[in-house]
C-alpha cells in the first residue's frame, strides 16, 4: 500500500533514541529542552514547550490564554478534531468560520461578518484558532487585525506547518498570534511518534503553560506561596496534567529537525510534479501561495463530487492509500449533539464532498507517483 502520509526515520535518528534509551534519563533529561530550544531558534521564537502530543498542546494553549466556562474558541471546520475539542476540555464553547473557496483555510471575509454579528449579541470569542490547512498559511495579517479589533486572542494551529514560512518569518514565529502549536504525528512533517509542541513570546503564557503541563506543579521559588520548606520542595499552584514528552521521543525530534527544511523542500518537489502531472485532468488541484511557503503536509485535490466515492475505491483498490481530510468538524456527531447540523457551514461541505488527499510524504517516488495520477486518470474516466 502506497500511504498519503508516511516518517522518513535515517540511521541518525535510531541511533538518536538508542543512545538515549542508554543514557540517564528517559524522561525530564537534557534532550527535551534540547528539542524545544531547536525548535524555538529555527522558528525564532522565544518560548517552547514539548508535550505528548498537538491535542495537549492545544489544551494548554487555551488554558494559558484563560479559557473557562462560559467562554466562545471559534476555529474552522476543515481540520481535525483536536483544534476544536481543545475548547471543549476547557468548558468553553466551540463555534465555526467557514472556509476560504480557494485555500479552503479560515475566511477572513467571512470571519469579519461573523465577528460583527457575534459583537451585537454579546457573543464575542476569546480565542480564535486558525489552522494553516495542508501547510498552506492562512491570511494570518487579516486574521490578526480582526482579533485586535475585537480583542481576541489566537492560538495557530500549526500542525501541518512547520518547517513554512509567512511574510518571510517561519510558522511559529507568532508574528501574528499568541501561541503556535505544532504536531509531530509519524505522518506531519517531522515526528517524534507522538508529540507536539506550543510556542509563544510572551513569558506570562509560557509560564502557564509550563505549571499545565507538569500537573500545576512548580520548583520556582518565585512562584509559590511561601518560602520552600526545603530543597525537596514543591508547589502545585494549577490543577495541569502530564502532557510531558519523553527523553526518546525528544531525540529523535531534535535528530528529525536536521532534515526540516530537505523534508519541506521535497514535498514541494513532488507537489510540482503532481501540479505538471495533472493540469489537464477534470479535477482542481490545490491553491499553491508564491507570497508564503507552505509546509505541504497534504495535498489534496477537488473532484466533481458525484466522481469522489468512485474515484477514492477505485485509488484504495489499487493499493494507493488516499484519504479525506476532513470531515467538517461541526457534522460529527458529538458536536452535532451540540447543535451544528449539515447545512451550517456550506463552504466546507462543499470542500469536504469533493475532496481527496493524494500521497505526499518526502520518500514517494516517482514511479509510485506515476502510478498514482495513472489511477487517478483511470478513475475519473468511470
Ligand atoms: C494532527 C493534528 C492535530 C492533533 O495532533 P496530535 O499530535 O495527533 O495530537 C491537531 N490539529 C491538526 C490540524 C492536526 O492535523
Amino acid at each position: 500500500m502506497i500511504p498519503y502520509g508516511q516518517q522518513d526515520i535515517n540511521q541518525q535518528d535510531i541511533e538518536a533514541v538508542l543512545e538515549t534509551l542508554q543514557s540517564d534519563f528517559l524522561t525530564q533529561g537534557p534532550r527535551v529542552p534540547a528539542f524545544e530550544k531547536t525548535v524555538a531558534e529555527y522558528c525564532q521564537v522565544k518560548h517552547a514547550f514539548a508535550v505528548n502530543s498537538a491535542t495537549s498542546a492545544l489544551h494548554i494553549a487555551c488554558l494559558a490564554l484563560g479559557v473557562e466556562a462560559s467562554d466562545i474558541v471559534w476555529t474552522t471546520p476543515v481540520t481535525f478534531v483536536a483544534s476544536a475539542n481543545c475548547a471543549l476540555y476547557c468548558g468553553a464553547d466551540v463555534d465555526f468560520v467557514d472556509i476560504n473557496p480557494e485555500t479552503f483555510n479560515l475566511c477572513p471575509q467571512k470571519l469579519e461578518e461573523k465577528l460583527k454579528q457575534a459583537a451585537s449579541e454579546n457573543r464575542l470569542p476569546k480565542v480564535l484558532i486558525p489552522v494553516h490547512l495542508c501547510g498552506l498559511p492562512c491570511d494570518m495579517r487579516a486574521i490578526k487585525q480582526l482579533a485586535d479589533e475585537y480583542d481576541i486572542k489566537i492560538i495557530e494551529d500549526a500542525s501541518h506547518a512547520i518547517g513554512g514560512r509567512y511574510e518571510d518569518l517561519p510558522i511559529g514565529s507568532c508574528q501574528y498570534s499568541d501561541i503556535t502549536v505544532f504536531s509531530f504525528h509519524p505522518v506531519k512533517i517531522i515526528t517524534t511518534a507522538e508529540g507536539g509542541m506550543a510556542v509563544t513570546n510572551q513569558s506570562d503564557l509560557a509560564e502557564k503553560m509550563a505549571l499545565y503541563r507538569s500537573h500545576g506543579i512548580t520548583r520556582e521559588p518565585s512562584l509559590m506561596t511561601h518560602e520552600p520548606d526545603g530543597p525537596w520542595y514543591y508547589q502545585q499552584v494549577e490543577l495541569g496534567f502530564n502532557y510531558r514528552m519523553t527523553e526518546l521521543q525528544a531525540a529523535l525530534g531534535v535528530s528529525q529537525m536536521h532534515r526540516l527544511d530537505a523534508f519541506v523542500a521535497k514535498r514541494h518537489q513532488i507537489a510540482d510534479r503532481y501540479d505538471d502531472l495533472l493540469k489537464n485532468l477534470d479535477l482542481t488541484m490545490p491553491v499553491r501561495s508564491t507570497s508564503s511557503y507552505s509546509g505541504l503536509h497534504l495535498y489534496v485535490i477537488q473532484v466533481d463530487a458525484k466522481k469522489r466515492l468512485g474515484l477514492f475505491n477505485l485509488l484504495r483498490e489499487s493499493g494507493i492509500g488516499v484519504n479525506v481530510h476532513y470531515i467538517p468538524v461541526h457534522t460529527q456527531p458529538y458536536y452535532r449533539s451540540l447543535g451544528f447540523k449539515i447545512g451550517d457551514f456550506p463552504g466546507s461541505e462543499y470542500y469536504y464532498s469533493r475532496a481527496i488527499s493524494l500521497p505526499m510524504y518526502p520518500n514517494l517516488t516517482e514511479n509510485d507517483q506515476n502510478y498514482v495520477v495513472a489511477k487517478i486518470k483511470e478513475g475519473l474516466m468511470l
